[in-house]
C-alpha cells in the first residue's frame, strides 16, 4: 500500500461588505473574506493539501486568480475539480485533518455542516474530515480580526 501525505495552508483578509464562506458554509458575521473566488479559506487549504500529496502543484496553478472563469466562484466547485485531479491520478483519500485560525465568529456550531459538505464532495465519511478551530489569543493580524487562516493535512492512498 502506497500512502502519501499532503499539507496546505491559506490566508484571507477579513473585510466589511463580503460574505464569509468557510468549509462550504455561509457564516453569519459582519465581515467576510476577501478574494478572487468566494475566498473559502478552509476549502482552499484542503485543495492545496490534496494537490501537495499528489505532487500536482498548487491551487494557484490550477485556478489562477487572473482568470475570469474563477471570479467569485464557489470554492466547492474548486474542491470537486481538485478531487477529480487526484482521482484521475489514482489516489483515494484516507483522512483529512484541518485547523482554522480566527478570532470571530465562533466556528463550533458550523463544524458538523462543514464536515457533511466536504465529506459528500470528497466521497469519504464524516469521521474522515476533522475540523478544529483556534484563535491566536488576540495576537497579530488574526487577533485583530484583519484576517483568518486555515491549515490542512491529508493522507492519500495510491490505488494503482
Ligand atoms: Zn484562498
Amino acid at each position: 500500500m502506497s500512502l502519501r501525505i499532503g499539507f496546505g495552508v491559506d490566508f484571507h483578509q477579513l473585510v466589511e461588505g463580503r460574505e464569509l464562506w468557510i468549509g462550504g458554509v455561509k457564516l453569519k458575521h459582519h465581515k467576510g473574506a476577501l478574494g478572487h473566488s468566494d475566498a473559502d479559506v478552509l476549502l482552499h487549504a484542503i485543495c492545496d493539501a490534496m494537490l501537495g500529496a499528489a505532487c500536482l502543484g498548487d491551487i494557484g496553478v490550477h485556478f489562477p486568480d487572473t482568470s475570469t472563469e474563477f471570479k467569485n466562484i464557489d470554492s466547492k466547485i474548486l474542491l470537486k475539480k481538485t478531487f477529480e485531479f487526484i482521482t484521475d491520478a489514482n489516489y483515494k483519500i484516507v483522512n483529512i485533518d484541518t485547523a482554522l485560525c480566527l478570532e470571530l465568529p465562533k466556528i463550533k456550531p458550523y463544524i458538523p455542516e462543514m464536515q457533511k459538505i466536504i465529506s459528500e464532495i470528497l466521497n469519504i465519511k464524516i469521521s474522515d474530515v476533522s475540523i478544529k478551530a483556534t484563535t491566536t489569543e488576540k495576537m497579530g493580524f488574526i487577533g485583530r480580526e484583519e484576517g483568518l487562516a486555515a491549515y490542512a493535512t491529508i493522507l492519500l492512498e495510491n490505488i494503482n
